[in-house]
């Protein structure tokens, strides 16, 4: 129906007839000569109606209204001098119509497309409309190009896409299942998979030593800004690896996203980071390091002090850390809102000093020898306008506390460059995290992560048993993670039985991967990132529901579809199920 489209047109098509189509975005009626901006995915072109041109065009144009499909012929001619619009790449030129066909109507829209902010609920149900707006529709006109450049990356690194089932059973990503009922054996449902997990490592039994795949996963989480209960993952797994070899392969897809989306170089290798040092000094396993105000520890010099909160801390094995802030002036109010905003983050108290002319001015420091203070001084390397915070307690409770205070001082003093993307691996995780709701320790990553030495080498040290995991952070978020798996049998029962996985639970839940591993599964491991995620980073987005073209609302609805809705009777009896009463 069209020779070109609408964005196309430069100053080179000057003289063409064009046949274009699309809707009517803005139409301005000029007596003599109606304008109509007219738009189609690739963007704008403005088409004159001018009686002299053709009489019935122009008064058949009098009827346009907002998003009206149209199509015209016409000629492309200059646009009169001083009537260019620098702001469109169709901006010089413009299209004469000698005809005007009126393919659809529209009716009133429920919000403008040129809205800036549309009310969300109204977006989500007219997806539709919303997806028209220009700026949502480049989104998914990335989205896409983000897909081709994953695929053309992975096959030429050697990857196979392989599709793994929806029906399937649980996967143990520790999120809750969606569940659908079997027709054909009533009284037994698939789970839709948390992630292809199972299917992944027993792609890597058959042989397929390089498996990817865009991957649509499900988990029934209480939903935030930056969760779906769908929600697209790329999915990688490998044969004969150890952990630098899917690092690497990680990280260089990364870097062919990156580069494509932005433009921007992206050096590898990227940074690594292991897990203990995360925790210590930014008391977190997702440090945010376009701004670093580490965390620096001091419990040794408060050994033998007079001031009792510190010397209590440092005798009971505590720690007594502080995070320097610089170049901000801070009156006495400030520090006293810096106090609450600590209290409000659940610390249990926050110490601040000053640095002013070569001495630490502060409360707290009459409390301290002259050997401390000196101590402090050297340690967080002071100098004139310095102002230190500082928390002592628990090791854990301070990492905690201390991580989310750097992380409001920083926001609140505008040290983290908005432009800035802080790549960073975090490696060498612990395997196990004690579960005090369930008295037993449960796996960190997922029970098929190996570690890094023999279980049987820990001599009942668990805490102290690091995994082959690794995670991959962005600007704060954790936007992918893997491991290496256990690919023996021997390893992988060691594996349950430290988790209290007793065998027949093991077999009823993942017992076709325990099968596998017995007939001949090779070394293997693997990552997953979130797709949604990343794209809604690299372009800035604030909610991920603006990356995903048709999202569900926070209580999981989709407000277009009207999904989840109830089914026939008939279709319930299909499946032999009745609801509940209460
Ligand atoms: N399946 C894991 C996840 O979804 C990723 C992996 O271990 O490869 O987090």
């Amino acid at each position: 129906m069209r020779t070109f489209y609408c964005g196309s047109l430069r100053k080179d098509d000057i003289g063409k007839e064009v046949d274009l189509c699309g809707w009517v975005f803005r139409r301005r009626d000029h007596g003599g000569l109606i304008f109509a901006d007219l738009r189609d995915v690739s963007g704008i072109a403005q088409v004159v109606f001018s009686p002299e041109i053709s009489q019935e065009s122009h008064s058949a144009a009098h009827d346009l209204k907002q998003e009206y499909v149209i199509a015209i012929k016409g000629k492309v001619a200059e646009r009169p001098a001083g009537t260019e619009n620098v702001n469109v790449p169709t901006g010089a030129v413009e299209v004469l119509v000698n005809s005007l066909t009126v393919l659809n109507t529209c009716k009133p829209l429920p919000f403008q497309l040129e809205d800036e902010e549309p009310n969300e609920s109204l977006r989500l149900k007219y997806r539709y409309l919303d997806m028209r707006r220009p700026q949502m529709q480049q989104i998914f006109v990335q989205r896409s190009q983000a897909l081709q450049v994953i695929r053309q990356h992975l096959v030429s690194d050697g990857f196979y896409e392989v599709e793994t089932p929806f029906l399937t059973k649980s996967t143990p990503e520790g999120a809750r299942d969606f569940i659908v009922p079997s027709r054909l054996n009533s009284g037994h449902f698939y789970a839709l998979p948390q992630s292809p997990q199972l299917f992944k490592q027993i792609l890597m039994v058959a042989g397929m030593d390089r498996y990817f795949q865009v991957a649509r996963c499900f988990r029934d989480e209480d939903l935030r800004a930056d969760r779906q209960p769908e929600f697209t993952q790329l999915d990688l797994e490998m044969s004969f690896v150890d952990v630098d070899d899917v690092i690497g392969a990680a990280e260089r897809l990364i870097k062919a996203i990156f580069e494509s989306m932005t433009g921007k170089p992206f050096p590898l290798p990227v940074r690594r980071m292991d897990y203990e040092e995360a925790m210590e000094k930014y008391g977190t396993d997702k440090p945010d390091l376009r701004y670093d105000l580490p965390m620096i520890e001091v419990t040794d010099v408060f050994g033998e002090s007079e001031f009792g909160v510190f010397r209590q801390v440092a005798e009971q094995k505590g720690a007594i850390k502080g995070i320097v802030l610089k170049g901000k002036q801070l009156s006495r109010k400030d520090l006293d809102t810096a106090v609450d905003a600590a209290k409000d983050l659940g610390s249990g108290g926050l110490i601040w000093m000053r640095f002013e002319g070569g001495k630490l001015v502060s409360p707290t420091v009459k409390y301290l020898k002259e050997a401390e203070l000196s101590g402090i001084q050297q340690r967080f390397a002071l100098s004139d306008g310095d102002v230190l915070f500082m928390m002592a307690g628990k090791r854990t409770d301070i990492n905690e506390m201390m991580g989310r205070f750097r992380t409001y001082i920083a926001e609140k003093y505008g040290l983290i460059p908005r432009d800035a993307f802080a790549f960073l691996w975090v490696v060498n995780f612990p395997l196990l995290e004690y579960s005090q709701e369930e008295k037993r320790y449960v796996a960190r990553h997922h029970p098929f992560t190996a570690p890094k030495q023999p279980i049987a080498n820990c001599e009942g040290d668990y805490d102290s048993i690091q995994a082959k995991a690794y995670d991959m952070v962005l600007n704060g978020v954790e936007i992918g993670g893997g491991s290496i798996r256990n690919y023996r049998m021997e390893d992988q029962a060691a594996m349950f039985k430290l988790l209290g996985i007793k065998d027949e639970v093991a077999v009823e839940q993942f017992g076709f991967l325990l099968e596998a591993l017995e007939m001949g599964a090779p070394p293997h491991g693997g990552i997953a990132f979130g797709f949604d995620r990343i794209l809604m980073m690299l372009l800035k987005l604030d909610s991920i529901r603006d990356v995903i073209p048709f999202p569900k609302t926070q209580k999981g609805a989709c407000l277009m579809s009207g999904a989840p809705g109830r089914i026939s009777q008939r279709q319930m009896n299909e499946l032999k199920i009745r609801t509940a009463k209460e």
